[in-house]
């Protein structure tokens, strides 16, 4: 496989903040890089050479764009099959189309680790309410019950605590695919980012830590306090998972670390995670430059964690109160503001993030909490 040096251009299908920050380490590396959404002024495009706008569905639209780039990558991974394989057409397209069919739909991916011997917690497919039923004793209560395709950030799931729970989740039942999960009484939730190249060699930045709240990360820290032997464990299933989807590239893998310490994979991401956005200020190589680096066949960076770091996701609601205060927050040493460049600030939506840097984890998560709280402090 031929590299793609520095001056060549590289396409990325979605216009988020991951393309975002995706382009912004490859124009620092001397890339071009072309976004394409159906959204125009968008987060990618803001910092990319050139922005296309056009539903997923013109793949005429889809060919020509590849046809301008040399390697196609996505920060989105709900990038429809036929849009991959359209731009597969014209450049290669890294993690290829077969990734992202595999993981953009739950209960294909739950199948797929599974059947490769990845531990996850138990699970059935449901589509009626006999099914629903069956799934119940067989796994047992509480359980969760997620959309198989498309949901993210916990939306479409619900918690199935009693029986009455389960019948009234049978009575809503609408003939679409659901994923019947037992609930993980987890201790914490962790995610180990990774990378593999295609002459397979691979990177992590080790295990990272992840508080969420109302189901979308709020706090991620690295490195995470766990046992070696279960940062070794799940760096190593990380790996297999990539060589086993044969991906080119980042993924993310979140995983459930039980009471009992025994590590579940929940979720799979195939690029770059929220929960890797400390790498940009922590780490050698950032989870964006490795991505470019993958999809362009140049040596993967070093991924030593150069500070313990702490990263707090800012949404839309620290604006509830009009434009936060950014002074403040920008006073307390050791933390950096990443934006993404979203005009508008919804509650709920990922507008940017803080990172900090201290000598200890606990440190940097005091400071990076501390300089959110001064986002809405009066100016
Ligand atoms: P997901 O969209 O599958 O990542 O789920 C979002 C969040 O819901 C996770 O980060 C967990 O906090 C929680 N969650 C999801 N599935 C389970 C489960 N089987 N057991 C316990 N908590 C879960």
């Amino acid at each position: 496989m031929d590299r793609i040096l520095p001056g060549s251009a590289v396409g990325v299908l979605g216009s988020g903040q991951l393309g975002r920050m995706f382009a912004i380490a490859a124009r620092q590396m001397g890339y071009r890089v072309h976004t394409f959404s159906p959204d125009t002024d968008t987060p990618t495009g803001q910092v990319a050479d050139v922005e296309v706008t056009a539903p997923y569905d013109d793949l005429d639209k889809v060919r020509e764009f590849a046809a301008g780039v040399k390697v196609v990558t996505f920060e989105f991974e709900n990038v429809p099959a036929p849009t991959a394989a359209a731009a597969a057409e014209r450049a290669p397209v890294r993690p290829a189309g077969e990734v992202l069919h595999t993981t953009q739909q739950r209960l294909r991916e739950k199948t797929f680790l599974a059947r490769h011997g990845f531990p996850v917690t138990g699970f059935r497919a449901v589509r009626t309410p006999d099914e629903l039923r069956a799934a119940s004793s067989d796994l047992g209560l509480p359980a969760v019950l997620k959309t198989a395709s498309f949901g993210y950030d916990g939306k479409g799931q619900r918690k199935l605590a009693s029986a009455a729970d389960v019948d009234a989740a049978a009575a809503a039942l609408d003939g679409r695919e659901y994923v019947y999960e037992a609930f993980v009484d987890f201790e914490r939730e962790v995610s180990v980012v990774a990378a593999r190249a295609a002459d397979g060699a691979h990177a992590d930045w080790g295990v990272i830590d992840n508080t969420h709240r109302n189901h979308i990360l709020d706090l991620s820290v690295a490195p995470a306090e766990v046992p070696p032997a279960v940062a070794r464990e799940a760096a190593d299933l990380a790996h297999g998972i990539l060589r086993q989807l044969g991906v080119v590239g980042v993924l993310c893998v979140e995983f459930f670390l039980t009471k009992s310490g025994k590590l579940l994979v929940n979720e799979l991401a195939p690029r770059p995670h929220n929960s890797g956005h400390l790498t940009i200020d922590a780490s050698v190589t950032s989870q964006f430059e490795q991505q470019l680096r993958a999809v362009c066949n140049l040596p993967l960076g070093s991924t030593r964690i150069r500070q313990p770091s702490a990263m707090a996701n800012l949404l839309g609601d620290v604006w509830e109160r009009g434009e936060p205060n950014w002074a403040a927050a920008l006073a307390v040493p050791g933390v950096k503001l990443h934006l993404y460049g979203k005009s508008e600030a919804r509650p709920g939506r990922k507008m940017g993030h803080l990172t900090a840097l201290a000598e200890t984890t606990t440190e940097a998560a005091k400071l990076a909490l501390r300089a959110r709280e001064l986002l809405v402090s009066p100016r």
